[in-house]
């Protein structure tokens, strides 16, 4: 395994991979501090692809004055001992002015999508995954990119994204994966105390409960985001924020419930931290098994 830190090596071993060697590239984008949710990604790139890229970045143009940035989780070493468990072949870890050189001035914009939910709350956000993502797709190229459904939003705009502006992956969106309470693996979860990661478990009770509702025939949606609001405002450690049912391709909201594939999404916040999470309703299933189930 090789740790990248400049952009053009990066770009130049990838361009070898796929000129000389006629093999697979994918790549799994994160900001480190790695869980298992990460490596599912990892685990299928790994399946799926010759050769596997993560890469290690926390993107600042994605978080907003005042969020957690400075103090956002960073732990290279660990992370590497983690990939290279997982037989990694590249970690490409740039530091921000590869990413960003002096004078950057050309961001991506997925509009109508970013605006809304993460987006309202948020201001700018999207905008900064956006436009991270496309330089990481630029610079590796890969054939097929990994997201994960715990970030459903980001992947509905990473998807819109690589539609329109053509460009050349195909991106994958795999299952959110939870700790045994139900509480979706995030790297912000280390900011909760124990007790604290239990009464947000209540989330994802109330996501399966909506779901559950869904399936035995309830297609009113103020039926079910009531349900999620009455559940996660029992639990007084938890502040919910939003819970919003949507079009699972455009985000457009929905009250009148059908057979289409759709999104409940959920934010919530557990003292200063703010967690997300997401039930699919009528997934699509990808003909190799993997869904995006939630
Ligand atoms: P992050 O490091 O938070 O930017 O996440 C990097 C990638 O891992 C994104 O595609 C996330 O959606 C994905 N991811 C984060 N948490 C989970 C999880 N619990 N299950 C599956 N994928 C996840």
């Amino acid at each position: 395994m090789e740790i990248i830190n400049r952009r053009q090596r990066m770009s130049s071993v990838a361009r070898k991979i796929r000129r000389e060697q006629d093999r697979t590239i994918g790549l799994v984008p994160t900001m480190g501090a790695l869980h298992e949710g990460h490596l599912s990604l990892v685990r299928e790139a790994r399946r799926m692809c010759d050769v596997v890229v993560v890469s290690v970045f926390v993107n600042p143009a994605q978080f907003g004055p005042g969020e957690d940035f400075a103090h956002y989780p960073r732990d290279l070493t660990k992370d590497t001992a983690l990939l290279t468990d997982y037989n990694v072949d590249y970690i490409f870890a740039p530091p921000i002015e590869e990413i960003y050189p002096k004078g950057f001035s050309t961001y991506v914009n997925v509009e109508g999508l970013s605006e809304q939910l993460e987006g309202t709350a948020r201001p700018g956000h999207f905008r900064g995954v956006a436009t991270v993502v496309t330089i990481l797709l630029n610079v590796v190229r890969p054939d097929f990119a990994f997201f994960g459904q715990k970030d459903g939003q980001q992947a509905i705009i990473i998807r819109r994204l690589v539609r329109d502006l053509a460009l050349d992956s195909e991106i994958i969106v795999l299952p959110t994966v939870r700790e045994d309470t139900g509480l979706a693996m995030s790297s912000r979860n280390l900011y909760l105390k124990p007790e604290e990661q239990q009464a947000a478990a209540v989330i994802h009770r109330a996501l399966a409960k909506a779901k559950e509702t869904y399936r035995a025939g309830e297609r009113h949606g103020a039926k079910l985001t009531e349900l999620v609001r009455t559940m996660i405002e029992a639990e007084p450690r938890v502040r919910l924020d939003y819970v919003s049912i949507m079009d699972g391709e455009t985000l457009e909201k929905l009250d009148k419930l059908d057979e289409r594939p759709m999104m409940i999404a959920v934010a919530a916040y557990v003292g200063k931290t703010r967690l997300i999470d997401n039930t699919t309703l009528n997934a699509t299933k990808k003909k190799d098994g993997a869904s995006a189930q939630a």
